[in-house]
Parts: structure tokens; C-alpha cells; sequence
């Protein structure tokens, strides 16, 4: 919905399937989750056509009834551009599904309640939050699935291709490679503040089924998504009396939610997996994994 040349999807839409587009947290039983099994994978060197533009019949279309799995820096983005409280978007537009499949929560970008199910976000012209659009309304027709750890691998990411059927956008003439496409929607900067999320959800931890409590459940979803509950705790407690963090890095905290957000990872793998990511004050007491 934007109108940008080859502006993506704002659609995504994972198809008639409503099938989640960017599974954020590994399925436990399975090398993949359910909504990307069967896709086509896409290689190094495979290509895809896509293009997606106002003047196409089913523009915005895909914008409604559709599973949209947020990562953190969706949620802060998308948060930061309604000027509003991370708890309070999370609160008003997200869901959070309960499946066995997941070890851990995630976050759905909850539609509209009206039968079309439509966005929040979309309007007659497109996406009104365009350049703080979700990872996965970027990378349509485009998916992505971290496999589970596995002892001595380093999770790499899997790229699916969506086909789906009423999106017009795959008769475009335009072509392109997963790189190409993740250059053109700026969403490297984005995968490096979460690189430290993908290292908690694909954690060697986790191999053999293991599953948090509750309490870690809270400290993880805390830490990932609710970035101004995080800065309490880290600003507002006795943090820095139980933890050395450096001035430069407590200054930049402060100030920028992405060093924030990329220091909660460092704590979750701490907190969680018992890491040496934060030094603790000699005499203080903390509670670890
Ligand atoms: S956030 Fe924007 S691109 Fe994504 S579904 Fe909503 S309106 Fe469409
Ligand atoms: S081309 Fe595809 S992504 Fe673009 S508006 Fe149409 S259905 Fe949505």
C-alpha cells in the first residue's frame, strides 16, 4: 500500500491458508513450523518475480484476515510511531496464541473485529505505518523459519516463497533474489538489533524439549516485546547495583531503545540459559537459569 515502485507487501497475507507469514519462535517437534511446510524453499541462487503497486486489483486486499507474527523491533517500532507505551500496544493490537507447537510466546498483530478482519493499519491508500511496517508485510512473498537448535549447528534462517493465489504482485516482471528483495526492504538493520532474539530462540537450551516456567516465560516476554516495562525494571530497580554495566553503555540505553532492546537479549541469555553475558556485582545476589 504505499506507493513506493516495488513496494511489498503490504499485503502478505499468508493466503486463503491464513497461515503465519514469519514464524518468530521454532515449532518443538518439527524441523519447521506447520505454516511453512510445503512451501517452496528458496536457495542462494533462486529467484522469484514480485512487484506490488496501487494500480494492481487486489491492492491492500491481502491486508485483512491474515496471521502476522511480530518480532521485538516490530513491536517497538510500530509502538514508538502510535506514540504509545509498548504494554499498550501490545494490549490493544496484538494477540498471543496458545499452541503446543510453541516453546515460547509470541505475538500476533491482532485484525480488525469487523467480518473482513481487516488491519488496523491499512487504509484507502495503503499502509499508514509504511516505513514501521511488520518484518513479514516487508518480506512478502517472502517467509522465513529458524529451525530448532540442534547440538553443534548454528540455526541459519530458511526462506519460503508464498504462492499464493490472489496476489497479483506475482505477474510482476520485476525479479529478484532473497538477498536483493531484503535489500530493497531495508530489513538487515532490523535482523541485527534482533540477531541476539535469535540466539535466545534457537538456544541449544532448548534441545531435548525443554520448556521455561512461567517466570521465564515473563522475563522473555518482558524483555522482547514490552522494551518500556524492560527500561523500568532496568532503570527504575536495583539493576545496576546487582549488574556492572558500563556508563557508555547506560547512557546509551537511556536514550536509544535499540541498545535497550539489544541488551534485554544479553540479560534473557543470562537470566535463562545461566550465560556470561552480564557481569554480576561481587555480593550481589541474582536469580539465573
Ligand atoms: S501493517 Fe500495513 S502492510 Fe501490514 S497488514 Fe497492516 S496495513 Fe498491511
Ligand atoms: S500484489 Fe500481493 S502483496 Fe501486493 S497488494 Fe496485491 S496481494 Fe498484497
Amino acid at each position: 500500500m504505499k506507493k513506493k515502485k516495488t513496494a511489498p507487501g503490504r499485503g502478505k497475507a499468508v493466503g486463503k491458508a491464513r497461515a503465519a507469514r514469519r514464524p518468530a519462535a521454532p515449532a518443538k517437534a518439527h524441523p519447521l513450523p506447520d505454516a511453512l511446510r510445503g512451501r517452496k524453499v528458496l536457495g542462494k541462487g533462486d529467484g522469484f518475480r514480485f512487484g506490488c503497486h496501487s494500480r494492481l486489483s487486489c491492492f491492500t486486499s491481502c491486508c485483512a484476515d491474515v496471521n502476522i507474527l511480530l518480532t521485538p523491533v516490530d513491536v517497538l517500532r510500530l509502538s514508538r510511531r502510535l506514540g504509545i507505551k509498548t504494554g499498550e500496544f501490545i494490549a490493544r493490537h496484538t494477540l498471543t496464541p496458545v499452541t503446543k507447537d510453541l516453546h515460547l510466546p509470541v505475538l500476533m498483530l491482532r485484525m480488525g473485529d469487523a467480518p473482513d478482519k481487516r488491519c488496523p493499519f491499512v487504509g484507502a491508500a495503503g499502509c499508514t505505518v509504511y516505513e514501521d511496517r511488520p518484518w513479514s508485510c516487508r518480506m512478502y512473498p517472502v517467509g522465513m523459519g529458524i529451525p530448532p537448535a540442534r547440538a553443534g549447528e548454528d540455526p541459519r534462517p530458511v526462506y519460503f516463497l508464498f504462492e499464493d493465489g490472489f496476489c497479483k504482485g506475482r505477474a510482476e516482471r520485476a525479479e529478484w533474489s532473497v538477498e536483493r528483495w531484503r535489500a530493497d526492504q531495508g530489513v538487515a538493520a532490523r535482523e541485527d538489533i534482533e540477531s541476539g532474539y535469535r540466539e535466545v530462540v534457537s538456544h541449544p537450551w532448548f534441545i531435548g524439549g525443554r520448556q521455561f516456567d512461567p517466570k521465564r516465560m515473563e522475563m522473555f516476554h518482558m524483555a522482547c516485546y514490552d522494551l518500556d516495562k524492560f527500561r523500568e525494571l532496568v532503570f527504575g530497580s536495583s539493576f545496576f547495583a546487582r549488574f556492572e554495566v558500563d556508563d557508555p553503555l547506560k547512557a546509551a540505553m537511556e536514550k536509544d531503545d535499540d541498545a535497550l532492546l539489544r541488551f534485554g537479549f544479553r540479560w534473557l541469555k543470562f537470566a535463562l540459559f545461566g550465560e556470561p553475558t552480564i557481569k554480576v556485582r561481587a555480593g550481589a545476589r541474582v536469580t539465573q537459569g
